[in-house]
């Protein structure tokens, strides 16, 4: 099936502006995304922010619908979130974990992430293992086989990590936790609205994500699933009025779904927005996204690897629309420079981000270009054009 670019491009109103590869960092919104924002702005500016609220409650209520969907579970296994590390961070430290229980995680896993079991390490004194990778750089399936023990609390994996092309087994994993009956954490961020997601065909328990990255929702937004199942299980780390009732002075009950993990005070046009946002991908249907954003992403890294003195550091077996690479004598900071004088968006990813993986493997930090469906082949083609002649003004 034709994928149908031109309109892609036609809905998303900053294709006019830039060529953006930092779908990674943030995604361009769509024009029904940037609408409905607005206009629940606007609501709250004529009808007051509660007023708002109410009079839009359809749409709001309509994010839990749409993220269900999405990730194949049902709408009280979803709550909302201002980011995926909030939304990751309320799972986590829900986990009933005990001095000297153990987590397993990925060797690429988020640096907040990491810093959480770090966080927990210093305070209650659990330990941490990080799974080896295999030969292609994913988490391997078999060395976790070999960690386990009745020490082990949680496995806690990263889909697609922050730093490249990477895409872990998460289903492989899943089977493996779920037989040994061990919570399941994922920090799908880079993964949700780039390619299918399905909690149930994963096997986790627990998965977090964001609404601006390949969601290509508006900032500050996220959110989380958590399996029915294991609900009661999770204590979270602070409650509220929205996440718990006040039934006596000495008493309270919490939320009997996933909004106990929510906060009362959010955002609603990014709330509204992020609902538009994941209709809007399930629409152009993921399949097709995932199959348009590796197409592009080869296209980039073939061409790349073609450039003298460019090295593409992507690992795994499936890549993904990240694509990181280093230069020969530029250092990732001046290329993003240059290229943004070509009004080229990409990033830097910096070794901290992702602390076990970038030392592993020798890296500082890289140039990071991510694409989405909605870039152009000539877009590529046109970032290769400038970093070939960056190359031949350092010679
Ligand atoms: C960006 C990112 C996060 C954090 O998401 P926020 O929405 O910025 O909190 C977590 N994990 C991975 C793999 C990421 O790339």
């Amino acid at each position: 099936m034709q994928f149908d670019l031109q309109r892609a491009r036609y809905e998303t109103p900053g294709c006019k502006f830039v060529k953006h590869f930092n779908n990674a960092g943030s995604s361009l919104i769509s024009q029904p995304v940037l609408e409905a924002i607005i206009s629940h702005l606007q609501l709250e500016a004529q009808l007051g922010g509660y007023e708002a609220t109410n009079q839009a409650e359809g749409a709001v209520e309509h994010v839990y619908d749409a993220a269900a969907a999405l990730l194949n579970c049902s709408r009280d296994e979803i709550a909302f979130a201002e980011n995926a590390t909030r939304a990751w961070d309320m799972l986590f430290y829900s986990v009933p974990l005990r001095p000297g229980d153990r987590i397993l995680t990925s060797i690429s896993e988020y640096g907040s992430n990491y810093l959480a079991f770090l966080h927990l390490m210093k305070r209650m004194g659990i330990t941490i293992a990080p799974i080896p990778n295999d030969e292609y750089g994913q988490t391997s399936v078999d060395a976790l086989k070999n960690m386990l023990d009745e020490r082990v609390k949680l496995i806690a994996i990263t889909y697609v990590p922050t730093n490249g092309g990477l895409v872990n087994q998460v289903a492989a994993i899943g089977k493996v936790a779920r037989e040994a009956g061990i919570l399941y954490l994922v920090d799908a961020c880079q993964a949700v609205g780039q390619m299918p997601v399905d909690v149930q065909a994963i096997g986790c328990d627990l998965l977090a994500t964001t609404g601006r990255k390949y969601l290509r929702g508006p900032r500050g937004t996220g959110f989380l699933y958590v399996r029915r199942s294991v609900l009661e299980q999770l204590t979270p780390p602070f409650i509220e009025l929205h996440t718990a009732r006040w039934l006596a002075p000495d008493r309270y009950q919490l939320r009997q779904d996933a909004r106990r993990f929510e906060s009362w005070e959010i955002n609603y046009a990014g709330k509204i927005g992020l609902g538009v946002a994941i209709d809007y991908a399930m629409q152009w249907s993921l399949e097709a996204i995932w199959q348009r954003v590796q197409l592009l992403a080869e296209r980039l890294r073939s061409q790349l690897s073609e450039i003298a003195g460019v090295t593409v550091h992507d690992l795994g077996r499936v890549r993904c629309g990240i694509v990181t690479f280093t230069l020969a004598g530029m250092s990732p900071a001046e290329i993003k420079q240059h290229l943004a004088q070509h009004k080229m968006n990409v990033t830097v990813t910096r070794q901290e981000a992702t602390l076990l993986d970038m030392t592993a493997r020798g890296l500082d930090n890289m140039v990071r270009a991510s694409v989405h469906y909605y870039n152009s082949e000539e877009e590529i083609d046109a970032l290769c054009e400038v970093v070939a002649r960056l190359k031949t003004k350092q010679l």
